[in-house]
């Protein structure tokens, strides 16, 4: 800070410096590529950072995603997709499949399109609500990570999708976990129903792990908690490390060749960044430390950690849940916190938080060492019973 004191990050910079700042790894990668060549056109052009990066990414998503198309952010990566689910039911001559299906409590974005498919109350829709395109909103899952699974809570997709199937293009959602319209986790069983009804009425599955790739909540996708493969797939976020805007959109082969094989043959967007070579160097040399850095080990120290330290926060009259996965500990409160007084108390606490909302949650770096993880949980809690009005009334559950 200004001040000279040292923070510590509970953030990741919105999910992103998964390793730390100031990696001698990725430095030095993005110095390397910096003297070989910043940049060239990828149309009609190809280079070695970017067949790498894609030989790599392909080897660990989910099966049956064999093609990749770099963008410049997340939200661009799910404005491609959804294009790319437009385009293939044009290729296909079944043009009338153009809305999008989702769930309430999302996040996928700020452009246009992206923002269509946000919570339309977090998502700020009524501001935009004469232009935002019009989506089918289901209700989002009640069923918990790691609780019991409610057969209720797909009646309404399976509703939907058959009433509809003939206007909709495809379903997109988080898996698993809901990050910035209300960092919700739940239950795998759901994602599985999804995919069923999904296939069932021949509508296009698209998996936004922008916030949720590479580790995060436990599994290297969170599809993987459910044994899911999407149509489409997003990243972003951690894919560079957190060192410069960078993200990527995979397809199936069936999606690729349809969209190839009918005209105009090509993928209808070329973003002039895109597959940058100092990107896909940074998001090669994060993958490998991803790797070296024993990833699954780390998430599963501070998820252990987190589950114990915050747990106490239960007792609090203010505090209606705590919830943690993976590398993710979420303190949701009773009523919205005022940001400026918590994020003035965390600074003051030794540590970098951002809440929103009801919401207090953090998703530390993953090479974050015991220490850091204690003093970061203790200034949360530290916060919380400080600032929290009847802080001090705990709740007798005995
Ligand atoms: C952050 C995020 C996005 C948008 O990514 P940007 O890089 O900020 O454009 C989209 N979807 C999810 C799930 C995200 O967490």
């Amino acid at each position: 800070m200004e001040d000279g004191r040292v923070l510590i990050d509970g953030m990741s910079s919105w999910w992103s410096v998964i390793h730390g700042y100031n990696h001698p790894q990725l430095n030095g990668a993005l110095k390397k590529q910096t003297d070989d060549m910043a940049h060239v056109m990828f149309g009609g052009l190809t280079h070695k950072p970017a067949i790498e990066l894609a030989e790599k990414l392909l080897d660990i998503v989910p099966k049956g995603l064999t093609n990749i198309f770099y963008s410049d952010s997340g939200s661009v990566a799910v404005e491609v997709a959804m294009k790319m689910a437009l385009q293939y039911w044009y290729s296909l001559n079944k043009s009338t499949k153009n809305t999008f299906v989702t769930i309430k409590n999302g996040y996928h974005g700020d452009t246009w399109h992206a923002m269509s498919v946000c919570d339309p109350e977090t998502g700020m829709h009524h501001i935009f609500n004469n232009k935002l395109p019009k989506q089918y909103f289901l209700p989002a899952p009640t069923s918990k990570f790691g609780g019991e699974f409610s057969p209720d809570d797909i009646k309404p997709v399976e509703k939907l999708l058959e009433k509809e199937s003939n206007n909709i293009a495809a379903f997109i959602l988080e898996p698993i976990v809901q990050g910035a319209g209300g960092m919700r986790f739940y239950h795998p069983e759901y994602l599985r129903a999804a995919e069923k009804l999904c296939i069932k009425y021949d509508i296009l599955l698209i998996a936004d792990e922008i916030a949720t790739g590479f580790g995060r909540t436990g599994k290297l996708f969170a599809c993987e908690h459910a044994s899911i493969s999407p149509d489409i797939l997003c990243v972003g976020k951690a894919l560079s490390g957190g060192y410069l805007s960078f993200a990527a959109t995979f397809c199936t082969n069936k999606i690729a060749t349809t969209i190839s094989n009918a005209k105009p043959g090509i993928f209808m967007h070329g973003p002039t960044f895109m597959g940058n070579p100092l990107a896909c160097s940074v998001a090669i040399a994060n993958l490998k430390l991803l790797i070296e850095n024993n990833w699954q080990e780390n998430i599963y120290r501070i998820e252990k950690h987190l589950k114990t330290a915050l747990q106490g926060l239960k007792k609090l009259e203010t505090v209606t849940d705590v919830r943690v996965l993976g590398a993710i500990g979420v303190v949701e409160m009773k009523e919205a916190v005022d940001m400026k007084k918590f994020q003035k108390e965390f600074t003051e606490q030794g540590i970098w938080m951002r809440p929103f909302g009801k919401l207090i949650y953090t998703m530390p770096p993953f090479i974050i060492s015991d220490d850091e993880l204690s003093k970061l949980t203790g200034g949360i809690c530290n916060a919380i019973k400080k600032l929290s009005t009847n802080a001090f009334l705990y709740v007798n559950h005995e």
